[in-house]
């Protein structure tokens, strides 16, 4: 997996070398979503409603240290990744963060909170935003993981059946053409009707209109919504895309993004069900035994 996530990012920066400052940042994300020690942290899933993802109210505790090494990692990739605004960062790594608020908001993807911390940490406020809302993504692959088998095959939302994210594309799989939406931040992958709009459930066929931008092309099209202006790309393949790969195949696609906006229609960004879940600071095995080790002997 390390060599297809590296062989597809050096592919992407090929074509597009103006995008090397953030692939660096992309890249550094999807290689640490590939570490099992993510599954430690992954809680049972809890779905209260058949609407809600498995994440929705989760109560989630992670080891302050080890989130404080990934985020300080994540950081210093964007500082050091080539551009100004990303370049402001730097103080963040030096910075005492609170790493379960940080990871909170980065896991419900509350941008204005995020922003919040960058303006009190003294930083660009959505370079920050940017890549802190990437923070949760090693987490939430390993949930996406811990709880393949768990997500229903009944679930009809437009949004991921684990994190609530929007999806990122779907794919029409195999000889059958079978429809799957795929999340970018878990990997995740649920069915989906042909004719169903994501965002507001329409499935009325007058109303969905299918944009091929290339002449001839029977793979690669935009599938928009006339009643809400939403769209989701559409992608031919034969197989799954790995979930490390997806946010990969998102960016290589973006001539579709521009044709679908060229269009007048939009995507929607961010997650498409409020989280609300609780994230705690679970003792590490020194603080364990050593809670006294910050200065208070007993
Ligand atoms: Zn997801
Ligand atoms: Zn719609």
């Amino acid at each position: 997996m390390m060599s297809s996530i590296e062989t597809s990012v050096q592919n992407l920066s090929r074509d597009y070398p103006e995008w090397k400052p953030w692939l660096t940042v992309v890249e550094a994300v999807l290689k640490e979503a590939t570490d099992p020690e993510w599954e430690r942290f992954v809680p049972e899933p809890a779905r209260e409603q058949e609407k809600s993802p498995l994440l929705a109210r989760a109560e989630i505790s992670i080891e302050v240290d080890w989130g404080r090494g990934w985020v300080k990692r994540l950081m210093r990739s964007a500082y050091k990744c080539g551009t100004s605004k990303m370049a402001t960062l730097k103080p963040v790594v030096s910075s005492s963060l609170d790493i379960p608020v940080l990871f909170q908001a980065s896991l419900c993807l509350h941008g204005d909170r995020l922003q919040t911390i960058a303006i009190d940490l003294g930083v660009d406020p959505y370079a920050f935003r940017a890549v802190a809302e990437l923070i949760a993504v090693p987490f939430l692959q390993a949930c996406d993981r811990r709880w393949t088998s768990t997500a229903s095959e009944r679930w009809a939302e437009g949004y991921c059946p684990v994190c609530g994210a929007w999806p990122a594309f779907a794919e029409l799989r195999g000889i059958e053409r079978s429809r799957y939406l795929r999340c970018a931040r878990c990997g995740g992958e649920w069915r989906s009707h042909v004719l169903h709009c994501p965002y507001c459930g329409m499935n009325d066929h007058s109303q969905l209109v299918s944009l091929v931008p290339e002449e001839g092309s029977r793979t690669r099209a935009i599938e928009a919504c006339r009643r809400c202006l939403g769209y989701v790309k559409s992608l031919t393949t034969l197989q799954a895309t790995p979930p490390a790969l997806i946010m990969v195949e998102d960016l290589a696609s973006v001539d579709l993004d521009v044709a679908a906006a060229d269009g007048g229609y939009r995507r929607l960004e961010g997650s498409g069900y409020s989280l609300d879940v609780n994230v705690s600071d679970r003792k590490g095995p020194r603080q364990r035994f050593f809670p006294w080790r910050n200065g208070s002997v007993p």
